[in-house]
C-alpha cells in the first residue's frame, strides 16, 4: 500500500508522455472545421436526398473507368504529395469486383477501389474523389501514423485502466490487459476520423486542379452519409459522420475557388 503514490506518479508522467507522442501524429493538413450550422444545414440536405441506388456495370467497364480517372488525377497527386512531402508518392491501384460502396488504403502504397464505387456514382468527380482520397490517406502518410496511433494509443489506454484501478498489474492484470485492448482501439479510431477529414481535404485539391468539378464529387460524400444513414458523430467511430464531411467538403472548396493553390497547414 505504502508504494502506491510513488506508482501513481510515475504513472501519470508515463501518461503524459504518451499524450504527447500522440500529439505528434496530427494531422499537418486537415481543413478548415465546419460550423455547426453548417453542419446542421448537411444534414438536413443528406435526409432529403433520394437514397442511392447502384446501377449494372460490368468488370470491364469498371476497371476501365477507375483506370482511365486514376491516370486523370496522378499528375495533380504527384504535385499535390510532393508539396505535403511525407510520401514517396508511388501508388498501386487495385481493383476489386465486390458490388459494394467501399475503398480503402493500405501497405506502402496499395490503393483498393471497389466495383460498388462506379455502381453508385453519378460522374466521374465522385469516382475520381473516392480515388484521390485513398491516394491522400498515402500522402499524408496516415498508415504509419495509424501505427504509431495505436502504440500511443494502447499505452494511454493500459496506464489510464492502472491509475482507475489504483493498482499494479500484479494485483489487476486481466483489468490492465483490457484497458490496453480499449485504449488501442480507441486511439486508432479516433485518429482513424481525423485522417478521414484530412485526405477528403487533399482529396478536394486534387481533384479540383485535375479538372473534375468539386459540386460533382461532392454528391458521393452525400451518398456515403445516406447510406450510414447517421446524421450524429460519435468519438468512436472510423467514417465521420456525413454532415460533417459534407460540410467540411464544402469549406475546402469555397478556400480552393477563393484561389488557394496547395493544402494548407493548420
Ligand atoms: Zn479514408
Amino acid at each position: 500500500m505504502f508504494r502506491t503514490p510513488i506508482y501513481r506518479g510515475g504513472l501519470i508522467a508515463a501518461l503524459l508522455s504518451a499524450m504527447v507522442l500522440t500529439g505528434c501524429a496530427a494531422p499537418k493538413h486537415a481543413g478548415p472545421t465546419a460550423p455547426d450550422a453548417r453542419v446542421y444545414a448537411a444534414a438536413a440536405e443528406i435526409n432529403a436526398s433520394p437514397e442511392p441506388s447502384a446501377r449494372e456495370v460490368s468488370d470491364e467497364e469498371a476497371v476501365a473507368r477507375i483506370t482511365a480517372i486514376y491516370n486523370q488525377l496522378k499528375p495533380a497527386a504527384l504535385d499535390v504529395c510532393r508539396h505535403i512531402g511525407e510520401d514517396d508518392c508511388n501508388w498501386e491501384l487495385t481493383y476489386s469486383p465486390e458490388e459494394e460502396i467501399n475503398a480503402y488504403a493500405s501497405d506502402s502504397s496499395t490503393i483498393v477501389i471497389y466495383k460498388g464505387i462506379v455502381q453508385y456514382a453519378r460522374n466521374d468527380a465522385e469516382i475520381a474523389m473516392v480515388i484521390a482520397h485513398e491516394m491522400s490517406h498515402h500522402i499524408a502518410n496516415h498508415i504509419r501514423e495509424s501505427q504509431n496511433s495505436q502504440a500511443a494509443g494502447a499505452l494511454i489506454g493500459g496506464l489510464a485502466m492502472a491509475i482507475l484501478l489504483g493498482a499494479t498489474d500484479t494485483y489487476y492484470p486481466d483489468g490492465v490487459q483490457v484497458g490496453v485492448m480499449v485504449g488501442a482501439m480507441a486511439g486508432v479510431l479516433t485518429y482513424s476520423r481525423k485522417q478521414e477529414m484530412e485526405a477528403d481535404y487533399i482529396a478536394a485539391y486534387i481533384i479540383s486542379k485535375s479538372g473534375f468539378d468539386l459540386e460533382d464529387g461532392r454528391g458521393i460524400l452525400v451518398k456515403l452519409g445516406r447510406i450510414s444513414g447517421g446524421t450524429t458523430s460519435t468519438v468512436l467511430d472510423t467514417h465521420p459522420a456525413g454532415p460533417e464531411r459534407v460540410a467540411a467538403w464544402d469549406l475546402a472548396a469555397e478556400e480552393i475557388r477563393s484561389g488557394s493553390p496547395m493544402p494548407q497547414k493548420r
